[in-house]
C-alpha cells in the first residue's frame, strides 16, 4: 500500500513539475522578448491620507505586454524574473523612468509628493545597488526624501544583517522605507525593532477580511496598533469599497491605496489628478 502511495506521488510530482517548467520557459521567453521590444512600461497608482483625502503619493508599478499587446500580470512576471536575474533590469528601467518623469512632475507642483518604488530582495541584496541608486538620484536630480523603497519581507529570511546595512544606507541618504505586504511571507515581530522603517503596508489580503470577520477586523486593528507603537505610518493596501475605508479610518490607518480612491494610472491620469495642465 506505501508503496502504491510513493510511486503515484513520484508520478503526479512529475509530469506537474514538467508542465511547469515549460510553462515557465515558455513565460521567461515571452518576458524577455518583451523586454527587447520595450514593452515594459509603469504605471502610478496614489496614496491617500485617509482622514483629509490628501495625496501623499504614488506607487509605481510595473507593466509589460505581450507581442499580441495583452498585458501580463506583474504576479506571473515578477517571479519569473526574480527567478531569472531579470529583476534587476527591470527595477532599475522603472526607478529610473518613473525618477525622470516624477521629477518633472515635482518641478511643476508646490506639492510635497512621495514616489513609492518596489525594489526586489534579490536586486537588494546585489554589490552595486546602492552605487546605482545613488547614480540615478544624481542623473535625475531627484529628492532622496521623496523617495520610498518598498521591500517585501521575504527579503529577510536569509540575510538579514546584510539587508538591514543596505536600509541603514538608503535612510542616510534620506531615502524612506515601505516594508509591503506586511503580514504575509515570513514575518518576524523582531524585524520591525530591527529594521529602519518608516511605513507599514497591510497587505491586500488582510484588508479583504475586514468586513468578513471580527478576527478580521481585529488583526487589522493590531498591526495598525503595533505599527504606531513602533512610531511607524501605517498604509492599508488594496482597499475597494467604503464600508472598509470607514473602518480603516476607525482604526487608524493613516493612509490608504486601493481602488476605491484610484486605481492604477498611466502618465497622463497623474498630471491630470494633480492638476497639472502644461506639457512635461
Ligand atoms: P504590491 O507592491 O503589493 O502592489 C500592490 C498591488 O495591489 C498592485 O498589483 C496593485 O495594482 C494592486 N492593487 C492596489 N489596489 C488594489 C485594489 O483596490 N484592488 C485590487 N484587486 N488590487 C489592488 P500589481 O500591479 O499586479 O503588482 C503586483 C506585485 O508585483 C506588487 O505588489 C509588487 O510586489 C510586484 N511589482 C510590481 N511592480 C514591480 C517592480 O517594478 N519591481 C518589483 N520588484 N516588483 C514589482
Ligand atoms: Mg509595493
Ligand atoms: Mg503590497
Ligand atoms: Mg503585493
Amino acid at each position: 500500500y506505501a508503496k502504491n502511495i510513493s510511486s503515484m506521488d513520484i508520478c503526479l510530482y512529475n509530469s506537474s513539475m514538467t508542465e511547469s517548467i515549460e510553462y515557465n520557459v515558455a513565460l521567461e521567453q515571452k518576458i524577455r522578448r518583451a523586454l527587447e521590444d520595450d514593452k515594459l512600461y509603469f504605471v502610478l497608482q496614489p496614496q491617500y491620507d485617509t482622514k483629509t483625502k490628501r495625496l501623499r503619493g504614488f506607487e509605481t508599478l510595473a507593466r509589460l505586454n505581450d507581442e499580441n499587446g495583452n498585458p501580463i500580470s506583474p504576479a506571473m512576471f515578477i517571479p519569473i524574473a526574480e527567478k531569472t536575474g531579470l529583476i534587476t533590469s527591470i527595477d532599475n528601467w522603472i526607478i529610473r523612468n518613473t525618477m525622470i518623469f516624477f521629477k518633472k512632475v515635482l518641478n511643476k507642483t508646490d506639492k510635497d509628493l512621495l514616489l513609492s518604488v518596489n525594489i526586489s530582495v534579490l536586486h537588494l541584496l546585489n554589490k552595486g545597488f546602492i552605487d546605482e541608486i545613488k547614480l540615478m538620484l544624481q542623473e535625475t536630480e531627484f529628492p532622496p526624501n521623496q523617495l520610498e523603497i518598498e521591500i517585501t519581507e521575504s527579503v529577510f529570511i536569509s540575510s538579514i544583517s546584510k539587508a538591514i546595512e543596505i536600509l541603514n544606507e538608503l535612510k542616510n541618504m534620506g531615502i524612506r522605507i515601505a516594508l509591503d505586504d506586511f503580514g504575509t511571507g515570513y514575518s518576524s515581530l523582531s524585524y520591525l525593532t530591527k529594521l529602519p522603517i518608516d511605513i507599514l503596508k497591510i497587505d491586500k489580503s488582510f484588508i479583504d477580511e475586514l468586513l468578513v470577520s471580527d478576527s478580521g477586523r481585529n488583526y487589522v486593528a493590531a498591526i495598525i496598533s503595533i505599527g504606531h507603537i513602533m512610531n511607524f505610518s501605517v498604509l492599508s493596501e488594496g482597499v475597494e469599497i467604503q464600508d472598509q475605508l470607514d473602518i480603516l479610518a476607525n482604526l487608524g490607518s493613516d493612509y490608504i491605496q486601493g481602488y476605491v480612491w484610484g486605481k492604477p494610472m498611466n502618465t497622463s491620469d497623474v498630471l491630470k489628478l494633480i492638476g497639472i495642465t502644461e506639457e512635461l
